[in-house]
């Protein structure tokens, strides 16, 4: 049985966009997302923030016309663009932080090969927040996006090897040499850590296996979703050189998931837990996640003397509530979401699976047990998650609050209704006429019956 429920919620204010969605604009290159539509968000995002800005993508075949089409546009409105080239999304975000007024990357992320996207950096390293993407947004539909004249161009450089100094920022943040002796087996997906992740393990001490490591926008080898189906040959390739973990990444290496010794893929929340217990043993203060996430999360705090602040579902509202309550004088230690997208608040504010990489190494140099154990001794829940088609998404958060209203209900991001033993969280999705539903308990029975309960509500 669980203890009551502790988690506190904060609310940034998550608003309706056009364009932008939860992590940036997103689309199929060539139909939704243009090269005409990345020189508008140049030329937007260059009216908003002057100065030099810095401009990377992931290996997507589209990156290179996408990226030109958008520095085109931050040229245009009279800003200097610095391009990094191909380069993790948190890679950008640590340079724009260390030397520069703006950063975009071209990236889909997770997406299939056919996507791409952009995603906006602000000066300090995170995302573009709600409020901002509106008005970058306004200047794109309203045409209201200044050019420069003719002596007030931008000018263009190009710094390929600047990504270095994330890698060195990472290597720093551990003991020398702390993986010395540690296997590991890395799959990049051929996406932007291709370079980075295996470098960062390396340099650690430890000895690489890699594959899907060269630059490919096809992705031959997987999708850029790390998920369990396209990991097998990780799997395989830990097996058989004997490494301590594998480690894979989404197609912009903002998050990491991992294999255990044995090959088995390690849920992306249990992931969560392992390095939020790792960092609460070493340091007291809050973890923030959105209200998505196991509460596992909430347990392992518990148990060290911390404690959850929830967000919305969105990494953006992770790192700006973080970053929020910091500058209250909160002691923030961690923060993430529960699909191995990991903040660590004393390297930067964004989510970065170069960084969580590093961890697992340091996690495993410091505790000699084999990884898989460390996961089976975290406390067991059962998740159920569905979407479900629904057009009128707020009339049915409206029934269910009228229909749980008795309960502990939190509103921080469509419901959710927290009891001792269970949990579930219906949310509208940003995009589609869907909500997703999501169920959890200590166990699958309950988690079941509580599902059906919320089924209930739906089909009536
Ligand atoms: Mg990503």
């Amino acid at each position: 049985m669980w203890t009551i429920w502790t988690g506190v919620s904060m609310e940034p204010k998550k608003l309706a966009k056009r364009l932008f969605g939860t992590n940036g604009v997103r689309g199929i290159a060539g139909t939704e997302m243009t090269p005409d539509l990345a020189l508008k968000i140049g030329l937007a995002l260059g009216t908003m923030r002057p100065g030099t800005v810095a401009v990377g993508r992931d290996t997507r075949t589209s990156g290179p016309a996408l990226a030109s089409a958008l520095k085109a546009g931050l040229l245009a409105a009279g800003c200097d663009v610095v391009d990094a080239g191909v380069l993790p999304t948190p890679a950008l975000q640590f340079i724009v932080r260390a030397h520069f007024d703006a950063g975009a990357v071209v990236t889909a992320s997770h997406n299939p090969p056919e996507y791409n996207g952009i995603k906006v950096i602000e000066p300090d390293g995170t995302e573009m927040a709600d409020e901002e993407s509106v008005i970058l947004e306004r200047h794109i539909f309203e045409g209201s996006a200044r050019m420069a004249p003719w002596d007030r161009v931008g000018h263009e450089q190009s710094a390929p090897t600047l990504f270095e100094e994330y890698v060195n920022a990472i290597v720093r943040s551990f003991p020398p040499d702390i993986g010395e002796g540690l296997v590991v087996a890395a799959d990049p997906g051929c996406g932007a850590a291709y370079l980075s992740t295996p470098e960062i393990l390396s340099r650690m001490g430890c000895r690489v296996f890699s594959l899907n490591s060269q630059m490919d926008g096809t992705f031959p080898g997987r999708l850029p979703e790390p998920s369990p189906e396209g990991l097998q040959p990780l799997s395989d390739l830990v097996c058989t050189t004997g490494a301590r973990f594998g480690v894979a990444h989404d197609g912009d290496a903002d998050r990491a998931v991992f294999v255990d010794e044995k090959g088995n893929f390690i849920e992306e929340n249990r992931e969560f837990g392992l390095i939020a217990d790792l960092v609460c043993r070493e340091r007291k203060g809050v973890i923030v996640t959105p209200v998505s996430t196991s509460r596992l999360i909430e347990v392992i705090a518990q148990r060290h003397g911390c404690r959850v602040v929830y967000t919305p579902v969105g990494s953006i509202y992770v790192a700006r509530t973080m970053i929020s309550l910091g500058s209250q004088g909160i002691p923030v230690i961690f923060g993430g979401e529960g699909n191995g997208g990991l903040i660590f608040p004393n390297h930067q504010f964004c989510r970065d699976g170069g960084m969580t990489t590093a961890t697992m190494v340091a996690l495993l140099a410091q505790i000699d047990k084999p990884l898989s154990v460390l996961v089976d001794t975290l406390p067991r829940f059962t998740m159920i998650k569905e979407k479900i088609r629904e057009k009128d998404s707020k009339g049915l958060i409206s029934r269910l609050r009228t229909r749980f209203s008795g309960e502990h209900l939190d509103l921080t991001d469509g419901v959710r209704i927290n009891r001792d033993d269970a949990w579930a969280l219906v949310r509208p999705s940003g995009t589609e006429p869907l909500v997703r539903v999501m169920v959890e308990s200590v166990s699958d029975g309950k988690a079941r019956e509580f599902f059906e309960e919320i089924m209930a509500v739906i089909r009536d």
